[in-house]
């Protein structure tokens, strides 16, 4: 028996064989039992590639919330990039149907990048289903020197970065409800890699 069988639904059919690569490990048994040998806290959850942004205090030597940390206690190399103010002030401008037309295509492709495409289907879905449900996938396309300055941070975060992101700037709704519950359905099925 296998784990994802061919003929599984998924939109990276077309990729090239290396895509697969990155999803050799992510077998869910090995997950468990490798969660099972040593607890996470549920920041570090799926490291790396959609674990939360690295916990400063731990990096610094000493968590206190240790265990129960939401901030990630694994290795990282490079620094989570954060948005400057111009971006910040960008992003708080941004109506809920700007802010997924310009996430969303970055989502699919960090997705695919680390090899979760297929887990990360759901989630996107939904995201996706949001936009297309108020009709507005072209108005809300946004162009202009601003928003080619965001994407150009966009581009440099990883899948769980960008989820984290844009949850937070859609803000409180029953949308972000549903798509956390199911972004986090996809951080427990994947196994972390220290
Ligand atoms: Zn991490
Ligand atoms: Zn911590």
């Amino acid at each position: 028996m296998v784990d994802a069988p061919e003929g599984s639904p998924t939109s990276d059919g077309q990729t090239t064989p290396s895509h697969a690569l990155g999803e050799g490990p992510a077998d869910a048994a090995q997950g468990n039992r490798e969660l099972a040998d040593r607890p996470l806290n549920p920041g570090s959850m799926a490291h790396p590639q959609v674990c939360r942004r690295p916990c400063v205090f731990f990096q610094a030597g000493h968590c206190e919330n240790g265990d129960n940390c939401g901030y990630c206690h694994m290795r990282h190399d490079n620094r989570t990039p954060l948005p400057d103010r111009r971006q910040r002030a960008f992003l708080r401008k941004l109506r809920r149907t700007e802010l997924l037309h310009i996430f969303l295509p970055r989502l699919r492709s960090q997705a695919k990048r680390a090899g979760i495409l297929s887990r990360a289907v759901p989630v996107v879905t939904i995201l996706e289903g949001a936009l297309i449900e108020q009709g507005t996938l072209n108005t809300a396309k946004v162009t202009c020197d601003d928003a080619d300055y965001l994407r150009v941070l966009l581009n440099r975060m990883s899948f769980g970065n960008l989820m984290a992101m844009l949850f937070h700037n859609l803000g409180p709704s029953t949308l972000v409800d549903t798509a956390r519950h199911e972004f986090e359905s996809l951080r427990q099925s994947l196994p972390s890699h220290g």
